[in-house]
């Protein structure tokens, strides 16, 4: 792309959306046509279709959609009346979203550690941080793994705390044969493109088998409104999916099985041909977990060298996240001292994503690994 660059071969991107839409633009194609002559684009018949079919993808009886996976985070803790004074318990180590979602609902953070192994959020940890004033845990299924949610419901079952997936990242990962979005009270997820079902714009939704959570979720993300000309019961805001995002979400749904499973196929190549090199750790599904490849996050303690060595010769591997955010300028305030949460702290020192997508090639999967095997022969 770029004659400076070191290498002259074509880059290997972290993500290539346009691959997956030449693949599905047959079928999108006329979808698009017809919303845009129908003149319907907000609340109409795909949106309500949409809902029914995410909800029962999630194996839930409710789905709200809503404009992005922020709003799902925001939306679902006022559903459940959580506000000032109140704390809600999250791992330290996820994109910033979450946390801020809790801010801008009007609670306080409290930031938990994450497993070794997982990386995703620790019960153990949770635990010890629960304090008279948490109203809610977040578990986050970071990098499409899905958090110990058998081990959280317990925790917080036996305080009558609700749990909220973040399952921004995890669409169709299973834990103990379970799909993420019916492990907790309510599941938020995000359709941003680059998700592992994303929109062309933004999107979200919040999943929930809870009747009186679901109805409330809709009439705050409707302006208040309980249905019906002006019939306002509080203050909401303005948050939907619109007519075009939900009929490309349907088409998109019906493959997204099929893009997990070549994203898996994905990650057991990385893991066969990087197996044992320098002093990498691969990702892993734990025990009854069905990983979904996000993103493919390897460890080394040489990770800002190995990153540029990659990026310089075309491989555009990325950092996700490069700090656990209590450690970041917005959380300051926080005043949580450095080596508080050791393994967030420590993973963000080291975690480092290669291109993973769908449509990623053989080729494409080799040279990324010779560069990596390279990179480790030349120390
Ligand atoms: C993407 C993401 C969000 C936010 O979703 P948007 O649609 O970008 O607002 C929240 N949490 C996690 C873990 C995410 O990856």
């Amino acid at each position: 792309m770029v004659s400076s660059s070191v290498s002259s071969k074509k880059p290997v991107p972290l993500v290539d959306l346009g691959r997956q839409y030449r693949q599905l633009k047959k079928e999108l194609a006329p979808v698009i046509q017809e919303v845009l002559a129908s003149g319907h684009f907000v609340h109409g018949p795909h949106h309500q279709a949409f809902a029914g079919e995410f909800a029962r993808y999630c194996n839930a009886s409710h789905c709200v959609p809503v404009a992005n996976g922020t709003d799902a985070l925001i939306l679902a803790l006022k559903a459940l009346r959580i506000g000032p004074g109140d704390e809600v318990l999250l791992p330290a180590l996820t994109f910033i979203a979450t946390a801020g979602a809790v801010c801008n609902a009007g609670a306080i953070p409290v930031f938990a550690d994450v497993e070794e192994k997982t990386m995703c959020l620790d019960p153990e940890s949770v635990k010890n941080k629960i304090s008279p004033k948490t109203k809610a845990i977040i578990a986050v299924h970071l990098y499409g793994h899905p958090a110990n949610m058998t081990a959280l419901n317990t925790l917080a079952s036996g305080r009558s705390l609700p749990v909220i997936e973040d399952a921004a990242q995890a669409h169709g990962a299973k834990h103990n044969g379970r799909r993420v979005g019916s492990l907790g009270t309510m599941a938020c997820f995000s359709f941003y493109p680059s998700k592992n079902l994303g929109a062309y714009g933004d999107g979200g939704a919040v999943v929930t088998q809870d009747e009186a959570l679901a109805k409330r979720l809709t009439c705050l993300s409707s302006h208040g409104s309980e249905g019906g000309r002006y019939n306002y019961v509080e203050i909401g805001t303005n948050s939907r999916l619109d007519e075009l995002q939900a009929a490309i979400l349907r088409v998109k749904l019906r493959y997204l099985d099929a893009e997990n499973e070549a994203r898996r196929k994905i990650a057991s190549r990385y893991q066969k041909l990087l197996e044992g090199t320098g002093d990498l750790i691969l990702p892993q599904a734990s025990q009854g977990s069905e990983h979904v490849y996000h993103v493919y996050v390897i460890r080394s303690k040489k990770r800002d060298a190995l990153c540029e060595w990659l990026r310089n010769d075309g491989i555009l591997a990325q950092v996700h996240y490069p700090s656990a955010l209590h450690l970041t300028t917005p959380f300051q305030k926080l005043s949580i001292p450095p080596g508080a949460l050791p393994a967030a702290e420590k993973i963000g020192t080291e975690v480092l994503s290669l291109p993973m997508f769908s449509g990623l090639k053989e080729s494409e999967i080799r040279r990324v690994v010779r560069s990596v095997k390279n990179f480790f022969k030349k120390d």
